[in-house]
C-alpha cells in the first residue's frame, strides 16, 4: 500500500515529467472510480497539467484551468506515466489522462477490486472536501507538535495510523517509526514521558524524510510497480535487528503483520498475537 513517502516521491517524480503537458482527452475506464460528476472528467480536454501535490495519502493533480483531480489510490493503486496508451483489454486502468504528446497519465489498480477513487473539483474546494477536511496534520515535512500524539490513551500503533490524528502513515511506516523511536507498538500515547514524546515526533519526521530521500535519489520514471523500500523491521521477521542484533519479531493479523525489535521496543517481551489484538482494540 502506498503511504506518505511513496506518494510524495510519486507526486514529485511524475509531476516533473508531466507538468506543462496538454491534455488531449480524459476518461475513466474504472466504472466506479469517479466520485464526482461536475465538472465532468472529459472537460479536461485542452487543459494543461500544472503540478502534482500530496496531502496525507491523497494525490492532487492540478490543472491550468483551476480544477484539481483529487485521488486516493487505496491499497493497490498506482499513478504512472506511460509512453504507450492502454489497450482496450487493459483491466487495470481506472483513470486515463491522455496527453497531446502521445503519453498517458494513468491511475491503475491491480487485483479485481476497484477501491481507488478520484474526484474532479475546483482547486479551491480541495481543502474542504469531506475526506481532506477530516485529516490531521500532515506527518511530513512539518514536524508534528509533540502534544498531537500524547493527549490520548490510545496505543501508538493504531494512533499513528489514524489519518485524523496524523495524515500519511500506514502499516509499513508505523513499524519503522516505532522502531526508530525504540517504543512498543502498544505503549499508550498518554504514558509517554517528555523524552519519548520528542522521540516519536523526531522518528516520524526523520523516518519519512529518509524514505523520501531514498526514493528521490534512486527512482526514475517509469516508476516500478513495487517500490524497493528501505525497511529496517517491517517485513523482516526472523532477521537480525541492524541496531542491536536481536531477532525481529512479528504479530500476525489476518491481512497484515506488525514487526518490532523485542530487545529495544518491548523490554525483551515477545508479544503474543492474542494479547496484542486485545490491547490494540
Ligand atoms: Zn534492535
Amino acid at each position: 500500500m502506498p503511504e506518505l513517502p511513496e506518494l510524495e516521491a510519486t507526486a514529485r517524480l511524475i509531476g516533473q515529467e508531466v507538468s506543462g503537458a496538454t491534455v488531449e482527452s480524459a476518461l475513466a475506464p474504472g466504472i466506479n472510480v469517479m466520485k464526482s460528476f461536475k465538472p465532468p472528467l472529459d472537460s479536461l480536454a485542452g487543459d494543461r497539467i500544472e503540478s502534482i501535490g500530496r496531502r496525507g495519502k491523497l494525490l492532487i493533480i492540478e490543472f491550468g484551468s483551476g480544477v484539481a483531480l483529487l485521488t486516493h489510490l487505496m491499497s493497490a493503486g498506482k499513478l504512472q506515466v506511460h509512453t504507450k496508451r492502454a489497450g482496450p483489454k487493459d483491466r487495470t486502468s481506472r483513470v486515463l489522462v491522455r496527453l497531446e504528446d502521445g503519453r498517458e497519465l494513468r491511475i491503475r489498480e491491480s487485483g479485481t477490486h476497484q477501491r481507488a477513487w478520484a474526484k474532479l473539483m475546483p482547486k479551491e474546494q480541495v481543502q474542504a472536501d469531506e475526506v481532506v477536511a477530516k485529516l490531521g496534520p500532515d506527518a511530513w515535512p512539518e514536524r508534528l507538535p509533540v502534544d498531537v500524539v500524547s493527549t490520548t490513551d490510545r496505543p501508538l500503533y493504531s494512533l499513528l495510523r489514524d489519518q485524523r490524528t496524523v495524515a500519511g502513515i500506514g502499516r509499513t511506516w508505523v513499524d519503522e517509526i516505532l522502531w526508530a523511536a525504540r517504543l512498543s507498538p502498544f505503549k499508550r500515547a498518554s504514558d509517554l514521558g517528555a523524552e519519548e514524546e520528542a522521540a516519536v515526533t523526531k522518528a516520524i519526521h526523520d523516518t519519512l524524510d529518509g524514505a523520501i530521500d531514498f526514493y528521490l535519489s534512486g527512482l526514475k520514471v517509469p516508476l516500478p510497480d513495487k517500490f524497493p523500500k528501505p525497511l529496517e523491521v517491517h517485513g523482516r521477521e526472523g532477521e537480525k535487528c541492524s541496531r542491536c542484533g536481536a531477532t525481529i519479531n512479528a504479530v500476525h493479523y489476518s491481512d497484515y503483520t506488525l514487526c518490532y525489535c523485542p530487545e529495544e521496543q518491548t523490554g525483551g517481551q515477545i508479544l503474543k498475537d492474542r494479547r496484542l489484538s486485545k490491547l490494540l482494540k
